[in-house]
């Protein structure tokens, strides 16, 4: 008898999006006319840009050839990326790291979701609420966190990010966390971090003998110059911190696929009789085990990014999504919205009006004005009350959809 891991029976389902586009199509066939724009998804719309293009047809009519053809790669990834990184990403703000601490992935999700099983099952993890997803759901299937009462897991801490705290969550003091999660720019609040904030994060990490787990997955997005890109630019974070990056909200890449995780070699975990272990070596033993790298076409046109003409096209592109987020803003605000986020990031975090449950306002704006946004309560409890719209689609939609809550508004 093959058993289950019984861990997996312990899930919500997670159907949020499911949900979302089950009540989108039961609206459609009741007004088959009707022109529905989403401002719900989390993906990413515009064309890969020309330099990553270029490269990914280069790359192709190399591996055509038989001296250019590459087989298995590095499972950390190629140096040329590995390196173009470092001098891109973290040698212009101060940060010298070792190519070995680079590992590259075919996207943040794989890491996120897979860095906790390096380490012992019952730790006691941190997360701010509401919350990626991601993060929860691959502790539950290791059998961490505890089951599942009301809206939420019994053994994990639930950080409240509401606009009472400015979305920045207290750090409890009634109980130790061992492992932290934390996105910013956030998905689904949008909220940025300062450094001062993070620098508090850091030092309770070293003082707890913490592990933060950072998912800077939008940091392209950040245009306040005060607003740390890196973790690594907080004193002492390399000895408690591992930071997650992607490319895919950075240049388009959801379906390229290609990400990387930082593993400073000064970082360790304990055993429980003390000793300590090096969680870049740990990192490194799993990946070789299970990971066989990402494509050499799709680390090649990551390398293009950082080329020059890769760096213009690129943040042209977020400047437009930044751009669309803006307009989106002016205008909710115009309407008497609270709105949230939408400055450092490409989501707009929006208090419901009224006291309306998210999923009542959903609904609400889905008939009233056929707009699709999405319900906060997916993301976690203290999402409720709220609902995220996202600046990904084409300025046209976006300028139609504000039009349209506003006629709904004066209706
Ligand atoms: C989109 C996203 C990622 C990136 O996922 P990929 O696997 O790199 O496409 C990671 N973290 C968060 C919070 C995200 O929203």
């Amino acid at each position: 008898m093959a058993l289950v891991n019984v861990h997996f029976l312990n899930l919500q389902k997670n159907y949020l999006f499911t949900d979302v586009a089950k009540k989108v199509n039961v609206f459609k066939v009741l007004h088959p006319k009707a022109d529905v724009i989403s401002l719900g998804i989390g993906d990413v719309t515009q064309p890969l840009c020309p330099a990553v293009v270029e490269a990914m047809h280069k790359a192709v009519d190399e591996m055509a050839t038989k001296e250019g053809f590459h087989g298995y790669g590095p499972e950390q990834g190629y140096e040329f990326l590995r390196e173009a990184i470092l001098k891109n990403d973290f040698l212009p703000r101060g940060i010298h790291l070792d190519v070995d601490e680079i590992f590259i992935n075919d996207g943040a999700k794989s890491d996120t979701g897979n860095f906790q099983e390096i380490l012992h099952w019952d730790n006691f993890i941190g997360v701010t609420d509401p919350v990626y997803p991601v993060y929860i759901d691959s502790n539950v299937m290791i059998g961490r966190c505890g089951t599942f009462a009301g809206d939420k897991y019994s053994y994990v801490a639930y950080l409240p990010c509401t606009a009472e705290n400015g979305f920045m969550p207290e750090i409890p003091e009634n109980r130790p966390m061992q492992v932290i999660y934390l996105c910013y720019p956030n998905n689904p609040t949008g909220a940025v971090i300062t450094k001062q904030e993070l620098q508090k994060w850091v030092n309770y990490a070293l003082k707890n003998d913490a592990l933060i787990l950072y998912d800077a997955a939008y940091q392209a997005y950040i245009r306040h110059p005060e607003i740390p890109r890196s973790i690594y630019e907080i004193r002492g974070a390399r000895k408690c911190a591992v930071e997650f990056r992607s490319y895919s909200k950075t240049a388009g890449f959801t379906g390229v696929r290609c990400g990387y995780t930082v593993v400073p070699k000064s970082l360790t975990v304990s055993t429980f009789a003390g000793e300590r272990i090096s969680v870049n070596e740990l990192w490194n033993r799993r990946q070789s085990t299970k990971f066989n790298g990402a494509s050499y076409i799709s680390q090649r046109a990551a390398e293009a990014i950082y080329t020059p003409e890769g760096q213009h096209q690129t943040q042209e592109t977020i400047d437009y999504y930044l751009e669309g987020a803006r307009m989106m803003l002016d205008s909710l605000r115009r309407l008497g919205y609270k709105v949230y986020g939408g400055e450092n990031a490409p989501y707009i975090w929006m208090k419901t009006p009224g006291g309306s449950g998210s999923w009542q306002f959903f609904e609400e704006l889905l008939y009233g004005a056929q707009v699709v946004c999405t319900p906060g309560m997916g993301f976690g409890p203290s999402g409720e009350g709220y609902v995220r719209f996202t600046s990904f689609s084409p300025h046209e939609k976006i300028e139609e959809a504000m039009r349209r809550m506003e006629a709904w508004q004066n209706h």
